[in-house]
Order: C-alpha cells, then structure tokens, then sequence
C-alpha cells in the first residue's frame, strides 16, 4: 500500500485516502462517482493536492457532495478554506464541535506535559483554533446518516475532542476513526517519520477528556470493525489489528493514558457553547527545556513537507 505524503492510496474498493504531512483525508466513493464525500481536510498547504486527489480518482472538475469533519483540530481543518474557495459544498460536523468551527471558542490547550516523544513536547505550538466557517458547516444529521455517503453513519466518540465522531458502515464493518484511536504513536516523530502501524489511544497531547476517550475506544471495539482506518497512521485489518484493538480496549490505562498530564485525572469541560473549564495546567521542567529543539525541528519538518508538495504541484504542471 503507498503512503507516499501526498499520493492517493486505496483502502477498499470505494474508499481512497491521502496523507497530508501528519494526518489521513479519505475519499468515500467509487472511482468516477459523481457522489463522493471527504473526511476531514488535512494540514494547510494541502488543498491542491487533495483537489488533485479528487480529480485523479473523480474525475475532472470533480467535487464532493460534503466534506464530514471527524473533528476540527488544526490537522485536520487545514485546507478547508482553501478547498471552500473552489468548491461551494457544505462541511458538517457534530454539534458540540461547532463552537470551534465557528469562532465562539479555542480548543482546550494541548498539552506537552504527557511526554512520549518530539510531537507532544512541542504541542504548546500547535494552533488550538478557532477557525471560522460561517455558514458553510453544519451540525450532522441527529440520525445518524452521514450526508452524500450512503450506508455510513456517524457515531459521537468525545474524548479526544467533545464533538468527535467516527464513520462506520455496517456491510463491511469498515470504520474510519478520527483521532478516537488511531494507527501510529503520534506522539514520536520517529515513528510517524516511520509510520510504524500499531493500535493507538488517541494522541494524548490534545486529548482533553480520557474517561470519555476510553468509553469512545469501548464503544467502537465492540462495533467489531474488520477494517480501520484514521486520522493518523496506515489503515489496517485482519486478525492482528482485531487483538490489538481488543487489548486496547482491556488495558487502556497501560496503552493509552499518559502516567502525567493536565488532562489524565480532570478533563476540560465543555459543552455546546465550546470550553466551560480548564483544569490547573501541569507544570513540567523538562519539557520547557526540550520545546525550544524540538519545535525547530517540526517547523522545519513541516515546511520541508509542505514545500515538497508545492513542488510536486509545479511539477504536474511542468508534465
Ligand atoms: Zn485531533
Ligand atoms: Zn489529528
């Protein structure tokens, strides 16, 4: 399976999906359809590239009937903008996610105190929002259908944000799970420089509620996915993907919550009007001292990959 940043990858016969940077955007459609839908938008700089994407596998001149948002962290809203200037199609996302997506509230802040590598000792850096997409996004449907994608549904999975979902269609028990869990330890930047697949918590940096994120993790191990797919890392499916969800779910504690954390015994409270409060921020000496390296290096990493994409853009046009 390539997984090449930038380049189109199959993950079932009508579900492609493309890494920007750190983090997946999926394409839900046959090739050719004239209904498709995007899952989530990626890192800034991105847009073209998933505009190309669309048009490799839809064809020219190809847009989506939706974009569905898993959540609105900043790697996962990126190119929205971008993409909202070419096509005029609505974005929808949970409710509880709204207040983020419409200028009323930031993120709870990320939190590098949890450790376990470079991208958690920088998260103080990453944008907490909000962005402001007016009357473009919308609340998803209370029934749980998912618009323009027929078969799927919506399930809320808070924890890692209030208004989180994750995808699931039943014929094939394909899920596509946001950051509720996900493929890679999004915390190293080794190993998502690597993208070593293993079942994941959640990235433990900007997740703002734990008790809610291991009742998520539950909810969606006992939809007893054959496949899935996420925000970050390689999808997987078989029989090893299915014991390793399983002991994600029996040993959450030892696999997924931090030892330390602002977040780890009092979650951020928030509800439709977006942050409500905060619990006292964690103080953590080593990590001040490790932000000013480790922040140079994902900036320039960042920029090396965002700068290869527009690269690779010019050199579509030169072919
Ligand atoms: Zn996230
Ligand atoms: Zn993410």
């Amino acid at each position: 399976m390539a997984r090449k940043i930038g380049s189109l990858y199959q993950v079932a016969p009508d579900i492609a999906g493309l890494r920007t940077g750190i983090s997946n955007v999926y394409f839900l459609g046959e090739p050719g359809a004239v209904n498709w839908v995007l899952v989530d938008a990626g890192l800034p700089g991105y847009a073209r590239r998933i505009r190309h994407a669309a048009e490799e596998r839809f064809g020219a001149g190809a847009k989506p009937a939706a974009i569905i948002l898993t959540h609105g962290h900043f790697d996962h809203v990126g190119a929205l903008r971008s993409l909202l200037e070419h096509w005029n199609v609505t974005v929808f996302a949970h409710r509880l996610e709204m207040p983020y997506l419409t200028g009323r509230s930031s993120y709870p802040p990320p939190d590098p105190s949890v450790g376990g590598g470079m991208l958690a000792w920088m998260a103080s850096i990453y944008p907490k929002g909000p962005i402001v997409l007016g009357s473009h996004v919308q609340p998803l449907p209370v029934d749980g259908s998912v618009p323009g994608a027929l078969g799927w549904r919506w399930i809320h999975t808070p924890g890692h944000s209030s208004g989180h979902i994750s995808l699931f269609r039943e014929s094939d028990r394909a899920l596509i799970a946001g950051d509720a869990l996900v493929t890679v330890r999004q915390e190293s930047l080794l190993a998502v420089l690597r993208q070593e697949p293993e079942v994941h918590g959640p990235p433990a940096y900007f997740t703002s509620d734990w008790e809610a994120a291991r009742e998520s993790v539950e909810q969606l191990i006992s939809l007893n996915p054959r496949m899935v797919a996420t925000g970050h890392g390689i999808p997987l499916r078989g029989d090893e993907m299915i014991i390793e969800l399983r002991e994600l779910g029996t040993h959450f504690d030892a696999l997924a919550l931090p030892r330390q954390g602002r977040y780890v015994r009092h979650p951020a409270i928030a509800d439709q009007t977006g942050v409500v409060s905060l619990p006292p921020q964690a103080e953590h000496p080593v990590q001040r001292a490790l932000f000013l390296g480790a922040s140079a290096f994902l900036i320039a990493w960042l920029g090396g990959t965002i700068i290869q994409s527009l690269r690779n853009r010019r050199s579509r046009f030169i072919e």
